[in-house]
């Protein structure tokens, strides 16, 4: 595993929740996402949640989602919060804070969050909690689920916000990419409904935006990456529809941690 305790304070961290993103689905694409998969393919995991505002306050708080492994030894945190009497691997960055975000902040970071689904609009009291971890947070129209271009516009704020940043001051770069969330159907010419297909066009398109975003970060210097869903959906299985839900659609998520070299 990564020694956190090398990485935070001398690299750049990115965040990417790709929202409501199936495992089975990120799995079948992942021969058609270089820059998600180039360096190696997708981790079964469990979310801590199952739906955004909840997984959310679990990944703030250090929760990531956790190997989908019996294999206790396997359950390793990158990120920990300190004094809990727990004892902790030597590899786990622990912060003494409430939340990771302000945990890095404190090490030195710049927060920086950019929205995408509902929970992070801004447009309401409850829709400012997630972002309000962050030092900075944008939202845009353009950023949610109804836009077909929703990842390159995330992406474009990004770039901008990165040609004017301190190169000196290392950055926590959160971004909630809606593409995967529905209405996704719209990524198949002529599909009238979201399905498993539709998500998996969904997310080639969102990779194919990434590309110029990580080599922005390669610009800037070593960069952590941890890339994952935020919970899956279901499309019918067992009869359901949606998440919000305990089903395996729902809870087995993709998850990838990689340095970007
Ligand atoms: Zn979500």
């Amino acid at each position: 595993m990564l020694n956190m305790n090398h990485i935070v304070g001398t690299h750049d961290i990115v965040m990417i929740t790709l929202d409501t993103l199936r495992y089975d689905a990120a799995k079948l694409e992942e021969a058609n996402c270089p820059n998600l998969c180039g360096s190696g393919g997708w981790e079964k995991r469990h979310s801590p949640g199952s739906f955004t505002y909840a997984a959310h306050h679990a990944f703030f708080g250090g929760f990531l989602p956790t190997p989908a492994t019996t294999d206790k030894t396997a359950h390793v945190r990158l990120f920990h919060t300190k004094n809990t009497g727990l004892r902790t691997h030597p590899h786990t960055w622990l912060f003494d804070a409430p939340d990771l975000v302000s945990g890095l902040q404190e090490a030195g970071y710049r927060t920086v969050c950019i929205g995408g689904v509902i929970f992070f609009t801004k447009k309401n009291k409850l829709a400012k909690v997630l972002p309000g971890y962050f030092q900075e947070s944008y939202w845009r129209m353009t950023f949610g689920v109804t836009n077909p271009r929703s990842a390159e516009h995330q992406v474009n704020h990004a770039l901008k916000l990165l040609e004017k940043a301190d190169p000196a001051q290392r950055l926590f770069l959160f971004l909630n990419i809606s593409a995967m969330h529905g209405p996704n159907h719209y990524f198949v010419p002529g599909a009238k409904q979201d399905s498993v297909e539709t998500q998996r066009a969904a997310l080639r398109y969102v990779d194919s935006q990434l590309g110029v975003l990580f080599d922005a970060m390669r610009n800037r210097g070593k960069t952590l990456v941890l890339a994952f869903s935020d919970h899956g959906t279901a499309y019918g299985e067992d009869g359901y529809e949606g998440h919000r839900l305990a089903h395996e659609v729902v809870w087995n998520v993709p998850y990838r941690e990689f340095i970007l070299n």
